[in-house]
């Protein structure tokens, strides 16, 4: 059921001072004919399929608006295509992998005899095939008009997609963003970012990854279960560089015994493709033999090219800069996903569109704080967390900062997983907690709690009043509230 703000229709009036009734333009427009040049206006036009442009979409939709989305390639964008789904059903066969390999740990007698790359792709493209056609179901029922082609901002109003003008009352830009390289760097042949990576038929002997970063780290954890010979070279002192400190510790620690060589603060200088192998060249001469160079040093901002600038979106770095509403700097456009700087995470776009439509439709929702975004990497083991580090936290609110680290040797079900790793807590003295960070195997299932616990502002002695099931994972976080509130139970530290 539409609930639109009073007034709200004033600021959308065409030239000739009628108004568009809201839903009337509803069209699907897949087998459509539109005349040349065709014009059509709707509430809302989204430019972009991904994670924050069809939910934002599809919530416009659901609130009665009528709405035209436009993608130029696959519907559901980097997250579903080419990102999450698809790294993390190859990181699930990874830990099929490990767990026949390893099975004599646990008394189980099973051999790994191979990895058939062409199977685990069948696997990975059946389960992106699938939430693909549940997601252009969706977009169907909606009754949205769905326009394939290439769409470029005219002005604030206006998307221009070959031969069709689509004006709408809103613009939404959420173009995504592309695998960056580095200069001098070439894409092409054994050098590939996570996008070619996914097309490889076969497991490579040996893998240098260029960027330690989530990307990285990821592609890294699943080469090194295939059973590739793995190293990641990284320009910053340490891995996932945005966690705290002690979280890249634990994971570059678990790296190593894992087999993968990890080498950080030091720079790429160049590389060599002669067919059979590459060389990389590290900065100080060193030189890595490899068969394949995977790049992962970052996403850049889909806006080239687009019409925004010219239209006056403001831009930093090609980024689209907004307020916390989502607004640009030209009237009626708003911006959401990877292209607004920020965490690079298909949910942070999926809230942003959601929020966006509901500020549209005059909902006046609450806008979505960057600070309480879960952050989860999948890599074994996993890293998840969310707020503050205890160097921001201490930069925010002085001393007046506590912490705990529970490790989970004192976990049940992460010994019988095997896992080491830790929760770590940061609240502010005589309040709320304010950080999580977690590491281990599995681990990022906790993340829901860690979020409520966050978003909430709950205190420790809040969370430890709280019964956590035994034997799980998710006790881990109820111990370290518990010591954190002063009555440790099962912590070792
Ligand atoms: C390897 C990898 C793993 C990832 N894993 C995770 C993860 O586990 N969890 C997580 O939260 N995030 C993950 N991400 C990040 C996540 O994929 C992105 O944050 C998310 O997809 C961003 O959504 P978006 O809508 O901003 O952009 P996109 O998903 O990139 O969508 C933008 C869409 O716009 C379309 N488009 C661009 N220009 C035009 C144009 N001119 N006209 C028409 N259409 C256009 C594109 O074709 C694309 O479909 C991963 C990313 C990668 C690369």
């Amino acid at each position: 059921m539409l609930r639109l703000a009073p007034g709200w229709k004033d600021a959308w009036q065409r030239p000739d001072g009628t108004i568009p009734a809201v839903g009337a333009h509803r069209r699907h427009s897949k087998g459509a004919r539109m005349p040349p040049t065709a014009e059509t206006t709707h509430d809302v036009v989204v430019l972009g399929g991904g994670s924050g442009g069809y939910a934002c979409a599809l919530r416009a939709a659901q609130l009665g608006m009528s709405v035209a989305l436009v993608e130029k390639d696959l519907l559901g964008g980097t997250c579903l295509h080419r990102g999450c789904i698809p790294t993390k059903a190859l990181l699930h066969a990874a830990e099929v992998a490990d767990a026949a390999r390893d099975a004599g740990q646990f008394g189980v007698r099973a051999t790994l005899t191979g990895i058939d790359m062409p199977a685990v792709t069948a696997y990975r493209e059946g389960v992106v095939g699938r939430l693909h056609k549940g997601l252009q179901g969706l977009v169907r029922a909606s009754r949205m008009d769905y326009v394939e082609g290439e769409g470029r901002l005219e002005d604030g109003t206006t998307v221009v997609v070959g031969d069709r003008r689509l004006v709408g009352r809103r613009v939404v830009l959420a173009t995504g963003s592309y695998a960056r390289t580095l200069p001098g760097l070439e894409i092409g042949g054994r050098v590939m970012t996570s996008d070619e990576a996914l097309g490889l038929d076969h497991v490579p002997d040996r893998v240098v990854v260029l960027g330690g970063g989530v990307i990285g780290v990821e592609l890294a954890s699943v080469m090194r279960s295939f059973g590739a010979d793995v190293t990641i070279v990284e320009a910053l002192p340490r891995l996932v560089a945005a966690e705290e400190p002690a979280v890249s510790k634990a994971l570059e620690r678990a790296f190593r015994k894992r087999g993968i060589t990890v080498r950080t603060g030091i720079r790429f200088d160049a590389v060599k493709d002669d067919g059979d192998s590459v060389t990389v060249r590290l900065d100080g001469g060193d030189e890595l033999v490899s068969d394949i160079l995977l790049v992962a040093v970052g996403r850049g901002p889909v806006t080239d090219g687009l019409g925004y600038a010219e239209a006056g979106v403001t831009l930093e770095g090609g980024f689209v800069v907004t307020d916390e509403r989502c607004r640009t700097s030209t009237d009626s456009v708003y911006a959401v996903g990877d292209i607004v700087p920020g965490l690079q995470l298909a949910h942070r776009g999926f809230a942003q569109g959601i929020f966006v439509a509901e500020d549209i439709a005059g909902l006046n929702p609450a806008p979505v704080v960057e600070s309480t975004i879960p952050r989860v990497t999948y890599c074994d083991p996993e890293v998840a967390s969310v707020g503050l580090t205890e160097e921001q936290a201490r930069a925010a609110h002085g001393e007046e900062v506590q912490t705990v680290e529970y490790n989970l040797g004192g976990n049940g079900k992460s010994q019988i997983l095997r896992t080491a790793g830790f929760v770590k807590l940061v609240r502010v003295k005589d309040g709320p907690v304010v950080g999580v960070h977690m590491v281990g195997s599995r681990i990022g299932e906790q993340v829901g709690e860690a979020q409520l616990v966050v978003g909430w502002e709950a205190h420790p002695e809040d969370v430890a009043g709280l019964v956590h099931a035994h034997p799980t994972q998710n006790e881990a976080l109820g111990e370290a509230h518990l010591a954190l509130a002063g009555k440790p139970l099962h912590a070792h530290n």
